[in-house]
């Protein structure tokens, strides 16, 4: 898609300046001119009094790109509250893999406001570049100044793989800066490798409800750009080593954002963070009813583990909705995992087969999740769970 003005049509009259939402247009010499932060959104196109823009739409001849320009692995970070999400760190350990593969630099990448004082402790987490981008504005995420920031960024310096978290905010940001730079983009990957023939990006995720995975790669456009979802990868051990920090003190103008944060609420009704906890207690349908889960939530309560389940039990309301591990619910990586009464759906099993150790307590020998467990019990969750539940309550009391 591309837009264009008829110069000799154009009065300068200033009606698509007016009605452009993203000040992407101005006056020069009495024309009307497009600037780079125009998303072809096509509001200028019927105001205009004279029909001096046209939006031409349909497929464009894609330009041939120069792959060889494009080098180095970049993550891009989000944060709140000033504390960089996990998930940024989890990808910088992939993202060391990718670029020893491919004998690049592996860059971080932070929009920011206060993170000066925080840069060496980044720089543990094993990257070869720092680019931070700071200005008081980027203390709040804004979609339109990332996108700005970030396209300026990757066009200057041309990296060929960028990933980014799978949250809710990375899955606003990504889509918007591939649109922009005609990239391709693979949401919500669980895995990332290099083919070593080609040396494209590999990038599997799971498709048609979780049924089967998909490898997909981007052989005719760079950058190859990935999110990932929280809990998926690991975080890097730190490293001490020397990292070149590239700081830029960026001046946004008014017209850079069409928002304003006024204030920032935060709605969540609970702490629950699954993604962060070490031991987590699942439950499934075979749990039985909602009175029964408490023989769950007994077990978690002794073994300090935090709750999950299975989308059923969210479903039959035994549970909370941010309890729910799998492919729409949360990503885990725990080092124990103990699943109580839950099959082993895909679905399931995507959100939670990066845990450490797997345990799975279920009556049917043949269930799947017996396929993915590292120990396997056979039998009642009822009878079993009691029993469990006492020894770990012996063991705690003979530790203190
Ligand atoms: C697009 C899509 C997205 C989905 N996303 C998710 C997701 O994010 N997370 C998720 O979990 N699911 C998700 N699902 C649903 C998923 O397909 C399964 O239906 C679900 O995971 C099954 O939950 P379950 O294992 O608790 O129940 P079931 O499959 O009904 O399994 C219950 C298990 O309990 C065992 N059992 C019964 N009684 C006992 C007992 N007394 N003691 C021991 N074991 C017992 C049974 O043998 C059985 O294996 C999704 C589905 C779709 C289509």
């Amino acid at each position: 898609m591309s837009i264009l003005i008829d110069d000799e049509l154009c009065t300068g009259c200033g009606s698509c300046v007016n009605n452009c939402p993203y000040s992407a247009i101005e006056l020069v010499n009495n024309k009307a001119k497009i600037l780079p932060s125009c998303n072809l959104c096509g509001a200028c196109v019927e105001p205009c009094p004279v029909e001096a823009i046209t939006l031409k739409r349909g497929a464009q001849k894609a330009a041939k790109v120069d792959f060889s320009q494009f080098k180095g692995v970049w993550v891009i970070t989000e944060h709140y509250k000033n504390i960089i999400h996990n998930v940024a760190f989890q990808l910088l350990g992939k993202g060391r893999e990718l670029s020893d593969i491919l004998g690049v630099d592996l860059t971080f990448v932070i929009l920011g406001a206060n993170f000066d004082n925080e840069l060496d402790e980044i720089s543990k987490y094993g990257m070869d570049k720092i680019i931070y981008v700071k200005s008081p504005i980027l203390k709040h995420y804004y979609s339109d100044l990332y996108v700005k920031v970030l396209s300026e960024l990757i066009i200057e310096n041309k990296p060929e793989i960028i990933l980014i978290g799978a949250t809710p905010t990375g899955r606003d940001f990504a889509p918007r800066i591939a649109k922009k730079l005609n990239a391709g983009l693979t949401a919500d990957c669980t895995g990332l490798a290099i083919n070593p023939e080609t040396m494209n990006l590999l990038q599997t995720r799971p498709t048609f409800g979780g049924n089967i995975m998909a490898t997909i790669r981007n052989p005719n456009s760079r950058p190859q750009m990935a999110t990932v979802r929280p809990g998926i990868f690991k975080e890097p051990q730190k490293v001490e080593k020397k990292v070149s920090v590239k700081k830029i003190d960026y001046a946004f103008e008014e017209k850079d954002s069409v928002s304003k944060i006024i204030k920032v609420i935060n709605t969540s009704k609970t702490h629950v963070n699954l993604e962060d906890a070490k031991i987590i207690v699942a439950g499934g349908r075979g749990v039985g009813s909602k009175e029964k889960f408490k023989l769950i939530e007994e077990l978690a309560d002794v073994l300090g583990a935090e709750l999950g389940g299975s989308r059923i039990t969210v479903e039959l309301n035994w549970l909370d909705p941010d309890r729910q591990i799998g492919q729409t619910g949360v990503t885990v990586s725990p080092k124990l995992y103990i699943a109580c009464g839950i099959s082993g759906a895909v679905q399931h099993i995507v959100g939670m087969e990066n845990s450490d150790v797997i345990v799975a307590i279920n009556k049917d020998p043949d269930a799947p999740i017996f396929h993915i467990a590292h120990y396997g019990i056979v039998g009642d969750l009822h009878e079993i769970l009691p029993i469990l539940i006492e020894e770990i309550k012996t063991i705690n009391l003979n530790k203190e």
